[in-house]
């Protein structure tokens, strides 16, 4: 996979500072291919659909060209829908930040002509709309063409499933001559390709070739999720499924950045990697994941290419990836060197297409799943906690706290079965109850029809109910004097630093955010701790296990 940076594009500096803003790590394939043929102002064909960057393909070389003392209108951009419109619209004003005077305006059925013409009449140079409004303006003269240089069309075969094909053509036909003809469409139906031979110049056809690809035996799973949604969904299966070791793959430095602060906050020890950190910070943050202090990592595709960790238990899309090519790269992190693995992907809306397209290209199965509910986490720590205490009453003389256990029972008015369940309680912490709307199953990719339309309704999922299953433990920071504990245990026992952390919360009460670094390595354990707190620590975990392992902890000699 070879990469282009936005820098070798030749763009003018305003909007590679405006693409710099939005995180954009490097071109996707398809924009590194259309955008210098657009740019020389070839006519372009895109087979490119949502989710691939399409948007800023078109967009960016369209704003290369527009000028801003020019307030005649310069560009139009057909889209089939309002909300693609708008979307379309945004896009490009957000790469036209810094472009002062420019001016995009989106033009869609049922909103007030009124109020657009005013704003076309107040120097509009680009706009986005749908053929029936653009149609509107034409008729009624609200919109000059004499000055337009470059037309869009995008989602052509949407537009002309939904029945504007006869809308573009006229648009088409009264465009100047001289112009640039760009069309998106995920298909080439007939009729497309008619639009093509009548209106553009010999076009260039642009799509990303797809190379044979071998797709690891990883089990692959998939959650339709909202915007919103996404921390908590991605918390709770990192709280159900613990992997050792995850990799999180978000298509921009910002989102990186973004999701890193989001899980910290959370208690989760998580780090960011992507280009605009220096080598020595990457070096730090991958010694870091690879011996287990930090257990998720979260990166952008380029940054991700030189990971070379063995026991990465699972990968998550976080964000779909631009190209199938990629989806297959990054799910090749987990369930290398014959382990099992596991690969989540979060789909927003028609993104489920793009997943599809994935499924379909790299012959793999995708299975939908409902974001387990909170009552799911909650059964799996139980499981895990009786897991612990059944090895407990085989391997130890309890004895002695059943003779405490029978005189509370006598003394006060309580069952055993009243004491077990609070003890139970105990152990399993205690977040703050929280309740998650709009979570529902995923539709099964095979039963999406070729125009993004589910065949089967579907149903409603469950809601969130019970007690969160999130990990107690905060994030270690160094503050102050600190004692260095040694524990007898490390990775080579299963155990992850959010053990030890857990433990030593749990048993001593001091918080997690007090402890400082965990340093792991394959049969012992340091712990930073607080001076002062440092013997309530070593007294309160005596005795304690971890995982169900004898646990030994001592000063660590300096
Ligand atoms: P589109 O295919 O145009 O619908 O774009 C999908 C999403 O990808 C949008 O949120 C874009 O802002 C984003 N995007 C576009 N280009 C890039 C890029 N080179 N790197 C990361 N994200 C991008």
């Amino acid at each position: 996979m070879e990469t282009i940076r936005f820098d070798e594009l030749e763009l003018n500096d305003k909007i590679l500072k405006a693409v710099k803003d939005m995180g954009f790590e490097a071109a996707s394939p398809i924009q590194a291919k259309a955008i210098p043929l657009q740019m020389e102002g070839k006519d372009i064909i895109g087979q490119a659909q949502t989710g691939t960057g399409k948007t800023a393909a078109f967009g960016i070389p369209l704003l290369q060209k527009v000028d801003p003392k020019n307030k005649k209108l310069q560009a139009i951009a057909l889209c089939p829908t309002r909300e693609l419109a708008i979307q379309v619209a945004e896009e490009i004003r957000r790469l036209a930040k810094y472009m002062h005077g420019v001016k995009v305006l989106p033009i869609y059925g049922g909103q007030e002509i009124g109020k657009q013409i005013r704003s076309l009449k107040d120097g509009t140079q680009i706009i986005i709309g749908t053929p029936g409004r653009v149609m509107d303006h034409m008729r009624r003269k609200t919109v000059k063409f004499d000055q337009v240089h470059t037309v869009i069309l995008d989602e052509a075969d949407e537009m002309l499933n939904m029945g504007f094909l006869e809308d573009m053509e006229t648009i088409l036909s009264q465009l100047p001559e001289e112009r640039q003809t760009v069309m998106f469409s995920a298909t080439m139906p007939e009729a497309i390709a008619r639009i093509a031979k009548n209106f553009q110049k010999e076009p260039e056809t642009v799509r990303v070739v797809k190379k044979e690809l071998t797709v690891p035996k990883v089990a692959q799973y998939y959650y339709e999720v909202k915007p919103k949604n996404k921390v908590e969904v991605m918390c709770r299966l990192l709280d159900m499924y613990a992997p050792k070791l995850s990799v999180v793959f978000c298509n921009t430095k910002r989102q990186v950045d973004e999701l890193v602060e989001a899980l910290q906050g959370r208690g989760y020890f998580a780090e960011g990697l992507h280009g605009d950190l220096k080598q020595a910070q990457r070096d730090k943050v991958m010694n870091s994941f690879r011996n287990g202090r930090t257990e998720i990592l979260i990166a952008t595709d380029v940054a991700a290419r030189g990971i070379d960790v063995d026991d990465v238990e699972a990968v998550f899309n976080y964000d779909i990836p631009q190209d199938d090519e990629y989806y297959v790269h990054r799910i090749g992190r987990t369930g290398r060197a014959g382990r099992e693995g596991k690969a989540f992907s979060f789909v927003v809306g028609k993104e489920v297409y793009k997943l599809r397209d994935i499924q379909r290209y790299c012959k793999t199965k995708i299975v939908p799943q409902a974001v387990p509910s909170l009552d799911d986490i909650t059964a799996i720590r139980v499981d895990k906690i009786l897991e612990e205490v059944s090895h407990i009453i085989n391997t130890s003389d309890l004895s002695g706290l059943i003779n405490v256990l029978e005189k509370k029972i006598l003394e006060e008015d309580f069952t055993s079965m009243d004491l077990a369940a609070a003890m139970l309680k105990m152990a399993m912490g205690e977040d703050a109850e929280e309740s998650i709307e709009d979570f529902r199953p995923a539709r099964s990719l095979d039963d999406l029809d070729d125009y993004g339309r589910g065949k089967n309704s579907r149903g409603r999922g469950q809601n969130g109910g019970g007690r969160r299953g999130g990990r107690e433990y905060g994030r270690g920071r160094d503050r102050g004097n600190m004692t260095r504990l040694f524990v007898n245990i490390g990775k080579s026992q299963n155990i992850r630093p959010g053990d030890i952390m857990g433990a030593i919360a749990g048993e001593s009460g001091v918080p997690g955010s007090l402890i400082g670094s965990i340093d792991m390595f394959d049969n012992y354990t340091f712990v930073d701790v607080p001076d002062d707190c440092a013997d309530e620590v070593l007294k309160a975990m005596k005795n304690v296990r971890i995982r169900g392992k004898n646990v030994r902890m001592e000063k660590a000699n300096r």
